[in-house]
C-alpha cells in the first residue's frame, strides 16, 4: 500500500480533527454519516440519513444564514452525481463559508460497492469547474489533504479520490428528528 492511500474514514477524521470548533458538518446518507457518528459524534454534526444527493443542498441553504461559522459538506460522489443541480447553484450562490468535500471511492458503498460513474468516464473535478465553481481542488494523498486544509482559504469544492475502510461503521442509533432537533438547538445557542 502507497503512503499516499487515503481511506475515507481516515480523511473523515482529518478534516474532523482539523476544522471542529468553527464549524458545523452536513453529512452524506450512509457509510460517510456512519463513520462521522462512530468518530465524532455531536451537536454539531448533522446526519442526512434518508436523502441521497441532498447534504450538499442542505450545506449550502445553511451557509447562506450562518453568519459566523463555516459549513462543512461531506458528500460522495454518487450522490452529488445524483443532485448536479446542487454545483450549478453552488457556482452561483455559495459564500465563502461553504466548503464541500466529495469523498470519491468511485462506488456507491453503502449499497455494496457498485461501480459509480466516477469509475468509468465521469470527471467530478471538470463538472465542478464546467459548473462554475471557482474554487475546487483535487486530493489524492494525505500531503494534498493537509496542504487544502491548511490553506488560507478553504476551496469551494475539493474532490477528494480515496478508498473505503474495510471497517464497517455502526448503525447510527439516533432519529432523524432528534438528529435534526439537536442540531437546530446547536445552531440557536452558538450563534
Ligand atoms: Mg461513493
Amino acid at each position: 500500500m502507497k503512503s499516499s492511500f487515503l481511506i475515507t474514514r481516515d480523511v473523515i477524521e482529518t478534516i474532523v480533527n482539523r476544522l471542529s470548533g468553527t464549524c458545523v458538518f452536513i453529512s452524506n446518507l450512509g457509510y460517510r454519516s456512519r463513520e462521522l457518528y462512530s468518530m465524532a459524534d455531536g451537536p454539531d454534526k448533522f446526519y442526512m440519513l434518508g436523502s441521497m444527493g441532498l447534504a450538499s443542498s442542505i450545506g449550502l441553504g445553511l451557509s447562506a444564514v450562518l453568519e459566523n461559522r463555516e459549513v462543512i459538506v461531506f458528500d460522495g460522489d454518487a450522490s452529488i452525481i445524483m443532485n448536479l443541480g446542487s454545483l450549478g447553484s453552488i457556482a452561483n450562490f455559495a459564500r465563502k463559508n461553504l466548503h464541500v468535500f466529495v469523498l470519491d471511492n468511485r462506488s456507491n458503498a453503502s449499497t455494496g460497492g457498485q461501480n459509480s460513474p466516477t469509475a468509468m468516464r465521469t470527471n467530478l473535478f471538470k463538472i465542478a469547474k464546467a459548473a462554475g465553481v471557482d474554487k475546487v481542488a483535487r486530493v489524492t494523498d494525505k500531503r494534498a489533504l493537509m496542504l487544502v486544509l491548511n490553506s488560507k482559504e478553504l476551496p469551494t469544492v475539493v474532490i477528494v479520490r480515496c478508498t473505503d475502510s474495510n471497517i464497517i461503521p455502526p448503525v447510527i442509533p439516533l432519529s432523524p428528528i432528534r438528529i435534526k432537533k439537536r442540531f437546530m438547538e446547536y445552531l440557536h445557542h452558538g450563534e
